[in-house]
């Protein structure tokens, strides 16, 4: 039988071999070190796994770099060794433990610093005098590059110290001198330099020193290798002593205590890193006693006694391992792609939408392919590319199914539709998908009934159409029999569901899911017509002459009505004593007032009362709401921790009102 494993140890050890080979030697990637570190730790998780397939040779047991021909190489006194990664919050809290546990303290004394993404790089001083500059390499043996690291006018070439002196630090290009060269070479018709790490490696790498020193390097000088011996207590105070002696050393660095301190860190670096002139790609946190580091240690490769915490990556590559359709409640089919799970911007992502046949078709993403997963900002993952130099050349196009693979009815598609849709009312993907729309806060928001419990009860048969939600009290036992459902849950799950029954008309419209009518067109329908039997009665030509309703609106809600199995659910739901009538004031009804007519955007969280209850308040005094701040909004609400709008409300100049200060004046207007 075929060792899958061993495939794949062979697959990931010639892919890393030869990103380092692209890296350290020719100062290129063409991957993204996101995805570079996703396939070391598939590697490694394969070899803690199997051991036998483990080589002495393997990427995993290598610090990084290799040594490049054309230099003198220089042996590390003290290995240069590289630093361990965590990418979450969890991860950082695994080592501060295991810290406390090898020193056995309860809280310890940390150095937060920045982590520059440029060129390690070890610098020698004797009686005072720059002696060497060297490069990483493997780890063991480096590259001598003081020609071009003399270069750098920051260096200094004699120190007051005279004793023997190790300094590591970072060789960077700053993201101005970046931008400077990029201009300078566009003009010129030269290639780009890529990014700031590539351009600052390639320049120390120059054998030629003057092209080096036209590439304007800066270097931040982080550790000093001997410290101990020179007689330093704690990291921190001989990088001070650093300073001291003339070496720029990164002022972003901060004495902090435990957990906690890496954490506010962290926090505050997150956000001030787009500011900074040089790019991070993560942070350090050391533990600041030096003697705690003789305790704690090395692995292999990295020091116990810090860690490099790496920014989120906002884009990652993994494998597309299927394709999967989901039918919405409308009939609506989305492809969607299975993935192998990678971390994207802090979460792991398993699946994300792949649109429609055109965006597929487009992209030409198949089955197996390698994709770059995009996350930017808030919004959700999705397939941004192909990787084509990664594909199985046997592989084959995707063809997109002619059938819904939950009803088999063949799918339509019309020239006017970008997307495929499944016709068949009864299709049960379709079915569930209107019952957690029902539940969801798109209509009734029924709190507890949740995506996955709607789920449950449909396939337990307990939930077939909408009515069912009000019998299911009558099914206790049998709930409680169900997983995470004890009779507290149920208890509070049922009156949940009883107290929607006095929701509102418009609520209640936008939860029949019917195609093209969310919310705004469910208000539009429930302040026109009053009552849910006045809009079962309405003609087609009524209901098309109201305002945001075009003609196939209009056809589609009167369609709708027209069939007599909806008819017969919506009766039953009458009987079962749901809300059939608009019960708010109508804001065009609302007499003159502060409100009236004013547009208003809500932005973080209320203390006094749900967004929704304030947006029901403010409408019924005839004010809008909206969601985007734009030039029209007269005023901006904030809560707490607000969110963008109010930037955006600054910028805009538009008025903004404080939580305490609206409810003076929906007390004052109210009254009325
Ligand atoms: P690393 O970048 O994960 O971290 C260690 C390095 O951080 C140190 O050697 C030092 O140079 C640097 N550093 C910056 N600020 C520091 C500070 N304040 N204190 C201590 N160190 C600081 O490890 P590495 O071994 O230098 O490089 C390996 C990484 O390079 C990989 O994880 C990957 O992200 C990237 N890589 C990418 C490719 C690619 O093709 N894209 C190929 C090889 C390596």
């Amino acid at each position: 039988m075929e060792d899958l494993d061993k495939k794949k140890v062979e697959e990931l050890t010639k892919l890393l071999n030869r990103y380092n080979y692209e890296y350290y030697v020719l100062n290129q990637s063409s991957v993204s070190d996101q995805e570079f570190d996703r396939l070391m730790e598939e590697l490694q998780r394969i070899e803690e796994r199997r051991p036998d397939l483990r080589s002495k040779l393997s990427p995993t047991s290598r610090v990084g770099g290799m040594v490049a021909t054309g230099f003198n190489k220089v042996e590390h006194k003290t290995m240069m060794i590289s630093l361990g990664d965590v990418f979450n919050k969890e991860e950082l809290a695994h080592f501060d433990e295991a810290c406390r546990k090898g020193l056995k303290i309860d809280e310890i004394p940390y150095m937060g610093e920045v982590k520059i993404d440029g060129l390690a790089m070890s610098l020698i001083y004797e009686n005072g005098d720059l002696i060497m500059a060297a490069t990483r390499g493997d780890g063991t043996v480096g590259e001598d590059v003081t020609a071009n690291v003399l270069t750098i006018p920051t260096v200094p070439t004699h120190i007051k110290d005279k004793r023997h002196i190790e300094v590591r630090g970072e060789v960077y290009m700053s993201k101005k001198t970046l931008a400077k060269l990029n201009e300078q070479r566009a003009e010129k018709g030269e290639p780009l330099l890529a990014n700031a790490r590539n351009a600052a490696a390639g320049s120390i790498r120059q054998l030629d020193s003057r092209i080096a020193a036209s590439r304007h390097l800066d270097a931040y000088w982080y550790y000093f290798q001997n410290a101990e011996e020179c007689g330093f207590k704690n990291h921190s105070d001989s990088l001070d002593y650093l300073t001291e002696l003339g070496f720029v050393t990164n002022p972003e660095r901060k004495r902090i205590i435990g957990l906690k301190g890496i954490y506010e860190y962290m926090e505050e670096y997150t956000n001030k890193r787009a500011s900074l002139d040089y790019d991070i790609d993560g942070l350090v946190f050391k533990v600041d006693p030096l003697y705690m580091h003789d305790i704690l240690g090395y692995t292999m490769k990295t020091p116990k006694w810090a860690i490099a915490y790496k920014f989120p990556p906002e884009e990652a590559i993994t494998r597309l391992k299927n394709i999967v359709l989901t039918v919405g409640r409308t009939g609506r089919v989305t492809p969607n792609a299975i993935l192998e799970p990678v971390r994207v911007a802090g979460s792991l992502i398993g699946r994300a939408t792949l649109n429609n046949q055109d965006f597929i078709s487009n992209l030409d993403i198949r089955i197996g392919d390698y994709v770059a997963l995009h996350k930017a900002g808030d919004v959700i993952p999705e397939v941004a590319r192909v990787i084509k130099e990664r594909r199985d050349p046997s592989s084959i196009p995707y063809i997109f199914p002619d059938k819904c693979p939950y009803c088999g009815t063949t799918l339509i598609k019309s020239e006017s539709d970008i997307q495929h849709r499944c016709p068949n009312e009864h299709c049960p993907s379709r079915k569930i998908n209107k019952l957690i729309w029902f539940a969801s806060d798109g209509g009734m928001d029924i709190d507890g009934l949740g995506e996955k419990l709607v789920e449950d009860f449909f396939n337990e048969g307990l939930v077939k159409d909408i009515p069912d939600f009000y019998t299911l009290k009558d099914h206790k036992e049998e709930i409680m029999l169900m997983d995470g459902m004890g009779e507290k849950s149920c208890n509070s799950l049922f009156s949940a569901i009883e107290k929607s029954k006095s929701n509102s008309l418009e609520m209640l419209i936008a939860g029949l899911g019917i195609n093209l009518v969310g919310k705004k067109t469910a208000r539009v329908l429930a302040r026109h017509y009053l009552t849910m039997e006045n809009l079962m009665n309405s003609s087609k030509e009524e209901l098309a002459s109201l305002d945001d309703i075009g003609e196939k609106t209009a056809t589609i809600i009167y369609e709708y009505f027209s069939d007599i199995r909806n008819i017969s659910m919506i009766t039953t739901l009458k009987e079962l004593g749901l809300n059939f009538n608009c019960l708010t004031a109508i804001g065009s009804d609302a007499k003159d007032n502060f409100f009236k007519g004013k547009r208003f955007v809500l932005t973080g969280t209320l203390q006094t009362s749900g967004r929704k209850e304030m947006t029901e308040r403010i409408e019924s005094l005839g004010g809008k709401s909206s969601s985007s701040v734009s030039k029209m909004t007269d005023f901006v609400i904030v809560g707490s921790e607000p969110g963008s709008k109010l930037t955006k409300a600054q910028e805009l100049g538009v008025r903004i009102i404080q939580e305490d200060e609206l409810l003076e004046l929906l007390k004052e207007n109210e009254g009325e």
